[in-house]
């Protein structure tokens, strides 16, 4: 039954970092992030279209690992649509996940293919990126977010 989880969390990453969703750049958006994780090398650069604190619409680009590249499209599959604090829980309850290798099927979904990544530490941070990037521009911030 694990091992059948494991496979099915792998397809689900591997699926998303070969076709990308959302992959382009937003000509719309209104705020842009750019994340880089060092260790990896991974880049990221989220576009968004927040007006009345909803995310209408989110993309974004980048190089980097599969896990990385999954961990965005996942992301913006999921954020379009909700608001600035729904978005914000969920980056704490993804954050809380891949920090305490604990799944969150009920509130996460999808997201929870991630929560193996804890047993690599480096991993980790090619998850959260993405994540890190699109924190920081509804937050109001645009400089480039490193991991570091
Ligand atoms: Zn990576």
């Amino acid at each position: 039954m694990f091992d059948e989880l494991q496979e099915l969390y792998q397809q689900v990453i591997l699926d998303h970092s070969r076709s990308p969703r959302n992959y382009f750049k937003l000509d719309a958006a209104n705020r842009i992030a750019e994340g880089h994780n060092p260790l990896c090398g991974d880049r990221v650069t989220v576009y968004l279209r927040l007006e009345d604190g909803v995310i209408r619409d989110v993309s974004f680009q980048g190089e980097g690992c599969a896990i990385s590249k999954a961990s965005a499209s996942i992301m913006t599959e999921m954020l379009k649509g909700k608001t600035r604090e729904e978005a914000q829980k969920i980056f704490n309850q993804f954050h809380d996940m891949v920090t305490t290798g604990t799944p969150n099927i009920d509130e996460l979904g999808k997201l929870g293919v991630f929560a193996g990544v804890n047993k690599f530490p480096a991993r980790v941070k090619c998850a959260i990126l993405p994540w890190h990037a699109i924190n920081a521009t509804l937050e109001g911030q645009e400089n480039v977010v490193s991991t570091e």
